[in-house]
């Protein structure tokens, strides 16, 4: 008999962390911290111990933990119907499809499960447009993506990505894409000046792993401009930044502008139920033919419930606006801590995606050691690309509660500064 018994009923901290090292693939690196219970902005780990989650399991629970009408919404559909795959209809799929192209201003909905099958399908789309539409000869279509950009682990995604840690070893990679500086419209303009078989662009509206990075003002609408003059889709992936994420529905709405494929996912479903969606126009989404693309488990009626009921917790709580009131009072606290602490190079981002840039190395371990004190004294975040720490809780966060978060910052900070 193992001593790593997977029989263990309650198992410890440590017997939980010493499992998955034992069992599972090493492909991410946990804090160490177990956790068994979520309510709103609240975990708790093994031991009992509670923690505000600020990372909200990287911008998906920004409903909040369990959020009772949507695990009420999840109850009663896997009562009655869970999977039936697209050979047949459900009824959850369309009320679905309609509740999310109205909520979101598009004609069609394509329904997928991670939200890198959803960048994928963005992709998909854009290949199949821009021969039947564009007119770019076979297997000639180019995609644009943007350095720092992180859309998942596919190979597409990694195809696409500058981060060795995505594809050192990984190759060979998908040819057709080419990849700009972000923030960088004359580098975007001159790109599509350069060869008319470009078919996309796909950018994040702020980029989230990459450190929350916030484009200047008028980017977007940048974008927006230089894909309509050059006949180019623009494909905003929101999954990280929509729905209700930075103050706004979308990102995009910033600038009020509307790319031609919206892509979702962690949100959609307030982190209960894997739900992604690439969202476009008939002239866009009508180029994929029956049998072309899909997933067994895409638009499954369990996943429909549970998208429907978690955009309408978004709308009836308001969880947009009160992102944007909680974000002042976060980057406003940590602008004057910034001015006491010198370890603050940085406080950036919008409604509650947010990060600190630490004044030290993106190789040092200065971030992690300040997650890991933080952590003690009840907050959860972790550090992306070595010297940045993002801070993203749930949307449903309360002004006592973000007070309380910004005090553990503040002294963790503060403390670590002095020595
Ligand atoms: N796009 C963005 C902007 C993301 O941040 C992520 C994940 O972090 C993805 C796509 C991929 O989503 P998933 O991990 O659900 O495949």
């Amino acid at each position: 008999m193992s001593d790593f018994s997977a029989t263990i009923p309650h198992p410890t901290s440590q017997q939980a962390i010493d499992l998955e090292l034992r069992f599972g693939a090493h492909n991410y690196k946990p804090m160490s911290v177990v956790l068994n219970k979520g309510r709103g902005v609240h975990v708790w780990d093994v031991e009992g111990k509670e923690y505000l989650d600020f990372l909200s399991a990287y911008s998906a629970v920004s409903q909040g933990h369990c959020h009772p009408k949507i695990i009420q919404a999840l109850i009663n559909q896997a009562q009655k119907l869970t999977l039936t795959s697209r050979a047949f209809y459900n009824d959850q799929l369309g009320p679905c499809e309609q509740y999310m192209a109205e909520y979101f201003g598009y004609d069609k909905v394509l329904m997928m499960n991670s939200g890198v099958e959803a960048g994928e399908t963005a992709l998909k789309l854009t290949r199949k447009w821009a021969y039947k539409v564009k007119g770019v000869p076979t297997d000639q279509a180019k995609m644009v993506y943007v350095s720092g950009n992180f859309w998942g682990r596919t190979l597409a995604a990694v195809s696409s990505s500058t981060d060795p840690s995505s594809t050192t070893h990984y190759g060979p990679f998908l040819p057709g894409f080419q990849i700009i500086p972000y923030n960088d419209l004359e580098a975007l303009e001159s790109c599509f000046k350069s060869d008319p078989n470009i078919a996309g662009f796909m950018v994040e509206p702020i980029q989230g792993e990459a450190g929350v990075v916030v484009p200047h003002e008028g980017y977007l609408q940048g974008v927006r401009n230089l894909c309509t003059q050059y006949q180019v889709l623009f494909i905003a992936d929101e999954v990280q930044t929509g729905i209700g994420r930075t103050g706004k529905k979308l990102a995009c709405d910033w600038e009020g502008v509307k790319p031609d494929i919206l892509v979702l996912g962690k949100a959609l479903s307030g982190g209960v139920f894997p739900v992604s969606a690439a969202l476009a126009n008939d002239e866009v989404m009508l180029t994929i033919l029956p049998g072309e693309h899909g997933s067994t488990f895409g638009g499954n009626p369990l996943a429909c419930a549970v998208a429907v009921a978690a955009l309408k917790v978004v709308e009836e709580e308001d969880l947009a606006a009160n992102a944007e009131a909680m974000g002042q009072i976060f980057r406003s606290r940590m602008h004057d801590l910034q001015k006491q602490c010198s370890l603050i190079e940085i406080v950036r981002g919008k409604g509650l995606l947010n990060a600190i840039v630490i004044n030290d190395s993106e190789e040092s371990d200065t971030a992690n050691t300040l997650c890991y004190q933080m952590m003690e004294k009840g907050l959860l975040c972790k550090p992306t690309h070595g010297n940045k720490i993002r801070f993203a809780p749930p949307l449903v966060i309360n002004a006592e509660q973000m007070n309380q978060a910004c005090d553990i910052i503040a002294e963790v900070f503060i403390q670590f500064n002095r020595l």
